[in-house]
């Protein structure tokens, strides 16, 4: 299937402004301590840089790589670790970085097995957020835009491997410009 991506749902400029008060709302939350970003491989890399640049607290990054069985576009459901964490999270306070929640069993599933390796404290930050497509109760602590039921590419996101460079998020279209 060939796609094109005419359609800009987010500018760079709007996602800018949006990015930076987040920041200003984690900075406070977190004020006087360390933050530990999770960041969520590999569509929340370009999102989890531009953030923490922002931030005006401590912090330290580590990466973890998540997969849902299945190459479907649409989440399965069953989620499996293909990269954990570097280092032991007891004590610390977590900051999940998160592209897109759309069903919530992905973040479900991290937040659980996190919790269990007794953090100190554990939120999480998405940049998007579709809430019509959630089939387990989840409601992210910051969030930077809800969107409706798109496929959505770019600032990270991608369609088999492609379009994660644009600056942008698109909403994925049929089409036959590849
Ligand atoms: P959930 O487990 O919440 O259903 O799915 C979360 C994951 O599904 C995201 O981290 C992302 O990898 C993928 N996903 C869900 N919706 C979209 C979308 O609109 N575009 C892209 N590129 N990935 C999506």
């Amino acid at each position: 299937m060939k796609n094109s991506t005419q359609k800009v749902l987010l500018s760079e400029a709007q996602i800018d402004r949006r990015v930076e008060e987040l920041a200003g709302e984690i900075s406070a939350e977190y004020r006087g301590k360390k933050v530990l970003l999770v960041c969520v491989l590999k569509g929340a890399v370009v999102f989890a840089s531009d953030l923490m640049r922002r931030l005006k607290v401590a912090v330290e990054i580590d990466f973890m790589a998540v997969s849902s069985y299945g190459s479907e576009t649409a989440s399965s459901g069953a989620v499996r670790i293909l990269k954990d964490l570097d280092s032991s999270i007891r004590g610390k306070d977590l900051l999940i970085v998160e592209d897109i929640v759309d069903t919530g069993l992905t973040l479900d599933y991290i937040c659980k097995n996190l919790l269990s390796r007794k953090p100190s404290s554990l939120k999480v930050v998405t940049l998007l957020d579709k809430p019509a497509r959630r089939k387990v109760e989840f409601t992210p602590d910051f969030c930077g835009f809800e969107i409706p039921d798109y496929f959505v590419v770019g600032y990270g996101l991608d369609f088999d491997e492609n379009y994660r460079q644009l600056p942008g998020i698109h909403i994925l279209q049929p089409g036959n410009k590849g």
